[in-house]
């Protein structure tokens, strides 16, 4: 990490010792370097505060991460698209900083499978019109005006591509059912659009986008004291003290305790927080043992029916920018229950799914042992993917937007406080921006 580190941060004693430093180490600290940190610190140092951004990890970016080792070229294990890139902030600073990007708005699919063949032209048809009869009923329903129901409820059910189309866009694209994801959240942060996909990593865009900023890695905050005049975060490194916080760690560290809160945060916040829950997308990736490339071009789509109640296809991506290795992509319970088991359970269960395509024996003489599976739901600095609203809570992520404690010296920002952009880089980056305007307004 190239983020500039500053000595005096972790010798300091925790607030409320007799040395107490009668002022703040700086007028605003940032808990977090993720999208919604970098985002607030630059804008924070745009308007002329003094900042310094306090992150638990060893590296930028926190669910934008790139990393190249394993599979020998840059792999995103979080964020990979800029979503709706024309409305996109971090679209112009990708340009800006020469990054090489690619279009990927039209998603069809190579391969779709339906049962144990390639779906006929007729079939195709009928799932393309099964997706746009599902993402019309979601959106007339929440037009009707009526309360807010599991989105599972307004959606066609019963059609032969319905639990496809609804695995697709829930599980998979959403990190959760739709049987435990609002309908009004669905529809109101339903994301359109170009989709840019960046050759050198969307993580190694965001870190670069943190480079020089004062950060403080390896500095988790166990505690944010918000009683007195000023904030006070505290870890084991030691102390800081400021006339301000931006929170942007994520609604599943916050639900869990992750960074505690003296005194507590008012009901309403924590209520927000509860109705904010992490889902998860996970990524498994295994590399080409040789130069075959079972017949397939770059970013090739893989994708099939769903058989049944109990059935979770993983969707592929195959050879992306016409490097040697495989991406799959699986959400929702199935991902809950695989990152339980544990990387080999995924790999295997991986395998077995692109044996459906190619078969056993193509999947073996392909594809090298060994596979890289992303970890988002096991640690403990993000405890899933991003957020989705239960149902009945989708004003929750403009509550956890708008939460102005301590005379609105402490905020919240990141992807879950966005109420149209939820769940993307962008939205927490957009978040972290406003959150940083509003902070710097209340200290005057
Ligand atoms: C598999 C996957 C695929 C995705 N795909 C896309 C995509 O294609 N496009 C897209 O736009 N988005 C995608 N996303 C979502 C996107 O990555 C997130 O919405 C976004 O990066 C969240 O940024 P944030 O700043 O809100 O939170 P984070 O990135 O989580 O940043 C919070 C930071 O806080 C740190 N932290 C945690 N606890 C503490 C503590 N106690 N003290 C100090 N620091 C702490 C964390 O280490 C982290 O760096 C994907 C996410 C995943 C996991």
């Amino acid at each position: 990490m190239t983020a500039e580190t500053v000595d005096g941060v972790g010798g300091g004693r925790p607030a409320g010792a007799a040395s107490r430093p009668p002022r703040p180490d700086v007028e605003v600290v940032v808990i977090g370097a993720g999208a919604a940190g970098i985002a607030a610190a630059r804008r924070l140092l745009a308007l002329g505060r003094s900042v310094r951004v306090l992150e638990a990890g060893a590296r930028l970016g926190g669910r934008a991460w790139t990393e190249s080792e394993v599979l020998g070229a840059p792999f995103d294990h979080g964020a990979s698209w800029i979503h709706v890139a024309e409305r996109n902030p971090l679209t112009p600073l990708a340009r800006s900083l020469g990054v090489t990007l690619r279009d990927e708005r039209r998603r069809v699919r190579d391969i779709l499978l339906a049962g144990d063949r390639p779906a006929t032209p007729a079939e195709r048809a009928a799932h393309d019109a099964a997706c746009e009869a599902w993402e019309a009923a979601a959106e007339t329903r929440d037009a009707s005006g009526g309360p807010d129901i599991p989105l599972a409820e307004a959606v066609p059910r019963g059609g032969p591509w319905d639990a496809t189309v609804s695995h697709w866009y829930s599980a998979i694209i959403s990190g959760v059912e739709a049987e435990r994801f609002s309908l009004h959240d669905y529809v109101r942060t339903g994301l359109d659009g170009e989709n840019l996909q960046v050759a050198e990593g969307f993580g190694t865009l965001v870190a670069r986008l943190g480079e020089g900023l004062p950060v403080t890695p390896g500095a988790p905050v166990a505690r944010l004291r918000w009683d007195g005049a000023g904030m006070a975060a505290e870890g084991e490194w030691g102390a800081l003290r400021a006339g301000a916080a931006i929170v942007t760690v994520s609604t599943g560290v916050l639900a869990t305790g992750g960074l505690r809160f003296l005194p507590e945060l008012p009901d309403a916040v924590q209520a927000a927080i509860a109705g904010l829950p992490q889902g998860l997308l996970s990524k498994i990736a295994l590399r080409a043992s040789g130069a075959g490339r079972l017949g397939l071009g770059p970013f090739a789509r893989l994708g099939r029916q769903v058989a049944g109640p109990g059935d979770h296809p993983i969707s592929w991506m195959l050879w992306p920018w016409d490097r040697d290795h495989a991406v799959g992509f699986i959400g929702g319970e199935a991902a809950w229950t695989l990152a339980r088991e544990g990387p080999a359970a995924a790999e295997a269960f991986a395998r077995a799914e692109l044996a459906r395509y190619v078969g056993p024996v193509e999947v073996a003489r392909s594809f090298a042992p060994g596979a890289v599976v992303t970890r988002w739901a096991e640690d403990p600095l993000f405890l899933g993917a991003y957020s989705h609203a239960r149902v009945g809570c989708h004003g929750a992520r403009a509550a956890l937007r708008d939460a102005a404690l301590a005379g609105g010296r402490l905020r919240f920002a990141g992807e879950a406080c966005h109420t149209r952009y939820a769940g993307t880089v962008g939205g927490a980056w957009s978040s972290g921006e406003r959150a940083a305007e509003a902070v710097h307004a209340a200290l005057g």
